[in-house]
């Protein structure tokens, strides 16, 4: 005990100290929390995007990354109106196994046969890109399809759209669509 402090002055004096020096961790650990945050939505988007080729039933059974191209011939057939149609595509260069991705979807059939249909692979060029929150780049746009509800009395269906910027390294959530069915 320093001279001439009474214990009481002492307690005062270390919960000052703790006190501050809570604060001083909680912040850090709250940069840390969200960087961490970035970090995972980062890696779950990118190894998500990488497999989302391999689903054959989109966002049916766990979440499904994929970009988006504009699909003009399919846009055109729509009783000759003029409607913006895009589809959902994928990287080879993402891809988690490109020289299967190119051969094909594996679909589930009941003979031994395998069958495989074909994969709409983009170019960095065709995909649709959004703005950067962050450093206002033109990046690629993501989606992710999940249903989050499955129940006899409807069904949830989320899309959740991002700007994934590889300069920031971030996926930033742009808009976030809940459709009950
Ligand atoms: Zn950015």
């Amino acid at each position: 005990m320093k001279t001439g402090q009474t214990f009481h002055e002492r307690a005062a004096a270390a919960l000052a100290k703790v006190k501050a020096e809570a604060a001083a961790l909680r912040s850090r650990l709250e940069k840390s929390r969200q960087a961490l945050q970035s970090n995972t939505s980062l890696s779950q988007a990118l190894e998500g995007l990488g497999r989302g080729w391999r689903h054959q039933r989109v966002g049916k059974y766990g979440p499904t990354w994929y970009f988006l191209r504009y699909s003009a011939p399919k846009a055109e057939t729509l009783g000759g109106l003029k409607v913006s149609k895009s589809e959902m595509c994928w990287l080879a260069e993402l891809a988690d196994d490109p020289e299967e991705m190119r051969q094909g979807r594996r679909l589930n059939t009941y003979s031994d046969k395998l069958e495989r249909v074909p994969v709409a692979i983009a170019t960095f060029e065709e995909i649709e890109k959004a703005e950067c929150p962050a450093c206002k780049a033109q990046v690629p746009l993501v989606e992710c399809m999940h249903q989050t509800r499955d129940s006899y009395d409807y069904d949830v269906w989320e899309t959740w759209h991002y700007a994934l910027c590889l300069e920031c390294e971030t996926v930033t959530e742009l808009k976030h669509d809940i459709d009950e069915y």
